[in-house]
């Protein structure tokens, strides 16, 4: 495992962005993976141009879940709904930097379900974690 990777992923860990919750969210979610005991509550709140103008998420679980959803923050604050729609499962494994499992797939991609779902009303049946096009 990649030292710069494995320190960013635990200092996100530890230091979560964005963390907490809004006080007036348009859009609010909350995913489990039972697998790992991972939980994820992600709230935006989005403009009429359709701007993620703020993101807060909480949640318990393990690192690579927590980190995982700490840079998604990140990555889609100030975006177009749009826009963070195009966030796949590549740029979260890229953000991640690690080698990550079958297992650990299902922790990585939990926030970007929570995302998925929450702002976009995507099902359980839309969220298939094997399938290359999510
Ligand atoms: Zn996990």
């Amino acid at each position: 495992m990649d030292d710069f990777y494995k320190e960013n992923i635990l200092d996100h860990y530890r230091h979560p962005r964005n963390a907490g919750k809004l006080e007036h969210p348009t859009h609010s979610h909350e995913e489990h993976n039972p697998l790992c005991g991972d939980v994820i509550r992600m709230d935006l709140r989005v403009n009429e141009q359709n701007i993620i103008e703020e993101v807060a998420f909480t949640g318990k679980g393990c690192a690579i879940s927590q980190a995982s959803a700490s840079m998604l923050t990140e990555m889609i604050q100030g975006k177009s709904l749009e826009e963070a729609k195009q966030i796949g499962k590549e740029e979260i494994l890229e953000a991640l930097g690690i080698e990550i499992g079958p297992v650990r797939l299902k922790c990585a991609l939990l926030s970007l379900k929570v995302l998925k779902a929450g702002a976009y009303g995507l099902s359980e049946e839309d969220w298939n974690t094997d399938d290359e096009e999510w």
